[in-house]
Order: C-alpha cells, then structure tokens, then sequence
C-alpha cells in the first residue's frame, strides 16, 4: 500500500496528524509540497511568505533526508499535480490535513472526487486546530459568537479530552518513507519565478519557530501586562509559523497548558490569544459568507466613502501619509517587514473605517496582500471585529481616538521614532500629535510639516460624528 502525504500549512515533521495517519496504515509513503500556480501567479517577485515557504521547505526536505527520505516539490495546479503524482507513484491514498478556507475546501472537494474517480481516496485529519467546527458547541448544541463563553467552553473540553492535544508521533514509522532518488533536489527560489525580498529573512522552517519560542518563552510571564505595547519585543512573533504550521498548535497548548495550570497569567493570556485564533476558524467555516459580507447582516447596507477622495484617502493610509504618526508608522513596520503588532492592527484598522469611512473589505485586502502571517480567518475576524461588523466585535459607537490610542500605548513615542525618523526630534507628546507643537517644537526638530510629514489628512472629531451619523442612519 502506498500513500502520498500532501503538505499544505502544516511544514513540520513531528507532531503532525496527516504524517503520521499515513504513517501508521500504509507500507510506503511519500511526501509532496505543490507550489499552486493558481496562487503564485498573482503575487509579486519578491513575496515574502514565498520566500519563507521556501526556506521551510528546505528544511523539512533536510529532516526527511536525516530520515534517508525526501520532498517531493512540484510547481502547477495543485489539484491537477496531486492526482498527477498519486497516479505517478501508484498511491492508494492521499493523506492531508483540514483546511477550513472556502477556496481550499472547494480545492479539497474536487481532488478527492478526481481521486476518487481513479479509485483512490483523499483522507483529512484536523491538525491547524485543536477544536473545529463541530467540537466546541453551546449548551443547547449551537455555535457561538461571541467570545468569552466559548472560550470557556474550549477550556472545559480541553479539560475533559486532554487526548485532544496528544502529540501525532510520525519518528517510529519513519523507515516507511519512501528514500531519496539519486540526484534528488529542490528547485531553489529562482528557478520558481521568485528572489529574495530586499527586507531580511524571518526565522523559517522549524528551527526558526523554536527559536522564536524559545524566545519567548523567556518572555513569557510578561506578556499579560506588555503585549499591548509596540515598541516592546513582548509577543512571540509565531503567527507565521502557526499559518505554515512549522510547529505545531498541539505543542504550544501541553506547554503552556502545564505553565497555565501553575498560575502563570501570561500563559493563560497567550493561551486565550491562540483560542481566538480557533474562535475566528470556526467562525469562517460556520459563516463562510463572511469572506465578503458582514457577520452582522444588517451592516452590509453602510454606506461607506467611496469615488476619487475615497481613493486617495485609501493610498494614503496604506502608504503611511494620514499624519497621524502612530497609524503611519503602524503602516510603514507592515510595508517594510510585512508584520505589524495587534494593537496597531487594530488601531489601523479603525483609522481606516471609523476615520476614513472606508470599507473594511479594502482594508482586509491591502493586509492580505502585506502580512506575512496572512491568515483569512483571523484577518477576517480582525477587520470586522475593528469595523463593528463582526460577531463579538467592538460596538459601533466606541471609536479609537488616534491620537489617545497614541498616547497610551507608545507612551513615549518610541515606537513611532523608529519607524519615522523623520518625527525623532519632536520632544515630549507632539511626537503623537505634531499639527499640535508648538513652531518652537517644530523648528527644535527641524520639521516642516506639509514638506517633511504630512498635516493630518482628516479631523478626529468630525469623522468620528461622520461615523456615527454613518451607524447611526442603519437604525432607520
Ligand atoms: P502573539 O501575541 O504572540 O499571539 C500568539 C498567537 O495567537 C498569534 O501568533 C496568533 O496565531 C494568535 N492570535 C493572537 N491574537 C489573535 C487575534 N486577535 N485573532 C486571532 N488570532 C490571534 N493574525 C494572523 O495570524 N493573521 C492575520 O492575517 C491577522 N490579521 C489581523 C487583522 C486585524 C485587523 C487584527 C486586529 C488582527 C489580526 N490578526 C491576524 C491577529 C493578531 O494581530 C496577530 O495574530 C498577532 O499580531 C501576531 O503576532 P504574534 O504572533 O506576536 O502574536
């Protein structure tokens, strides 16, 4: 019997639920990473998450080698490749892990009819998650929307089926792997279209989330009281790696699990961070229409801003020139590295909706196209959550003041000096607000606003009486 084992976002060798199932029923096993044109083809050259996929790739090829086996890597329409392949290397099965994006689900359904087809079979194991969407449900069996009691709820079942993060063991079985060919290789980065973004390389693979977590994990116990605060090194970063699945969701909660159990709150808080993450998965596969609609379905009728001011405003907040200094440096960290902290997520997000009166759909594209941890689900959830469109999200008439979000939490306007050098100079709280320094202050700093950093492109306070007129007419 053989099977193919068919990696998505799940690079890692351990603990890996698909790995391990083909593992255990089949007598030779090969693993394939396909390189989906259908996704390629619209991202530029230098795409970072390319970039990372790639070095993973490298590595997991490298472990699988130590194992005296290797990667497949293929470069085409991934569901045309894996009934190619499965055909190819006369595989009984193919072996994934759940994959809870509409557009992969639909990918996922026609592979397993054409395997089908050819009287082979398609089996899918859940492993991104520790609870999907049937696992987690109310008292009455419904889903949730809003947070905190299902948060409660995945504790207690947690609680109750500790086998739920029991490690996928894949080393035992690893002489069931197919060996390498002679000559093998992988394609390297160019000779798949792409090269390296000029931004430097995040730790990939699986060596790189250790190293993140290892980090972190240092760190830890401060998280609850300094994970809001940008200009401070206090998250752990692994949010790529758990979109690529370089480590595995399993392992982080028996960790965090064990520190949680000892009273440790910052593990609880990041524990709570990793359950939103399944809270916004189960809410994409329950509502898929989210993709495109408000949770909420009387918001799709706001009318938001649109036509050429509309325009120009968007290209200035994804470019960095609102002139409100937190939201422009927010926005240069995510075009220059392709991450941005969650506070600033959320704060950027606001500005866009709440202060420009532009659709969170925009918005939720622009950081589609930029974040490295590009995950549907949680930029999703993010954006409405931010738009008060979303289940459990922030009610429409509480809006973020920049300036006050500014304030609070980059304090001294470290976070912003870094990103803007251009501002550095400004002493004390002009740094959040320099349309309000004083022209000493200005002149000290050697700033010119309009020349060296743009007049802030909107007022506070009309736009946010804009957004609630905005709300406001829905209730008519
Ligand atoms: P940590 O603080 O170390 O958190 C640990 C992990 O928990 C993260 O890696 C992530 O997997 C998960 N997590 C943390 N916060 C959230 C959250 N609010 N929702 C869901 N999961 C969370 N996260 C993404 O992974 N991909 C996205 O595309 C994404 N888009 C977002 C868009 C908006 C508008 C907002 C407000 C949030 C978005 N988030 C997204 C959630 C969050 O901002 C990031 O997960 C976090 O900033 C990643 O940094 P970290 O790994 O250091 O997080």
């Amino acid at each position: 019997r053989n099977s193919l084992v068919w990696f998505r976002r799940d690079l890692r060798v351990e603990d890996h639920a698909a790995l391990h199932h083909a593992l255990r029923s089949s007598d030779r096993v090969h693993c394939v990473f396909v390189f989906d044109t259908e996704i390629l083809t619209g991202l530029p050259r230098d795409d970072r998450r390319v970039q990372f996929i790639h070095a993973s790739l490298v590595e997991l090829d490298a472990r699988l080698r130590s194992w005296g086996a290797y990667l497949i890597v293929r470069e085409g329409r991934a569901a045309d490749e894996i009934v190619r392949l499965a055909a190819e290397l006369d595989a009984e099965s193919v072996f994934a892990n759940h994959d809870y994006e509409p557009a992969a689900i639909a990918r996922d359904r026609a592979v397993q009819q054409r395997l089908r087809e050819a009287g082979r079979s398609l089996q899918t194991f859940k492993d991104q998650v520790i609870f999907e969407k049937e696992d987690v449900l109310t008292q009455a069996g419904g889903a949730f929307s809003v947070f905190t009691p299902y948060k409660n709820a995945w504790l207690k079942r947690l609680a109750a089926h500790p086998e739920a993060i029991e490690a996928y063991d894949t080393a035992p079985w690893a002489d069931k792997l197919a060996p390498a060919p002679a000559g093998h290789r992988l394609p390297t980065l160019e000779e798949l279209g792409f090269v390296p973004n000029a931004a430097p390389i995040l730790p990939a693979g699986m060596s790189g989330a250790r190293q993140l977590l290892d980090s972190f994990l240092q760190r830890i116990d401060d998280y609850r009281t300094q994970r809001d605060f940008p200009a401070l090194d206090s998250t752990s970063r692994l949010s790529v790696h758990l979109r690529f699945g370089t480590l595995s969701v399993r392992g982080l909660v028996r960790l965090l699990r064990a520190r949680a159990d000892h009273g440790k709150d910052g593990a609880a808080t990041w524990l709570s961070e990793l359950i939103w993450r399944e809270f916004y998965m189960m809410i994409l596969q329950r509502h898929p229409r989210v993709q495109t609609q408000s949770f909420k379905a009387a918001f799709d009728r706001l009318q938001w801003e649109e036509g050429p001011e509309a325009d120009a405003a968007f290209a200035a907040w994804c470019e960095g020139r609102t002139g409100y200094p937190l939201v422009d440096a927010a926005m240069a960290q995510l075009n220059r590295t392709g991450f941005m902290h969650n506070r600033l997520r959320m704060v950027t997000a606001s500005f866009l909706t709440k202060d420009l009166g532009i659709s969170w759909l925009r918005g939720e594209r622009y950081f589609a196209a930029q974040l490295n941890d590009y995950e549907l689900a949680s930029n999703n959830g993010g954006w409405q959550w931010a738009a008060s469109t979303g289940c459990d999200a922030q009610p429409w008439f509480r809006i973020f003041n920049p300036v006050t979000q500014s304030k609070r939490f980059d304090p001294d306007g470290a976070f912003i000096r870094r990103w803007l050098p251009q501002l550095a100079a400004l002493e004390g709280t002009a740094i959040h607000a320099p349309w309000l320094a004083k022209p000493a202050a200005l002149e000290r700093a050697g700033l010119v606003l309009g020349r060296d950093y743009p007049l802030p492109i909107v007022d506070h306070e009309q736009a946010r009486e804009r957004t609630l007129a905005r709300f406001g007419a829905l209730r008519e």
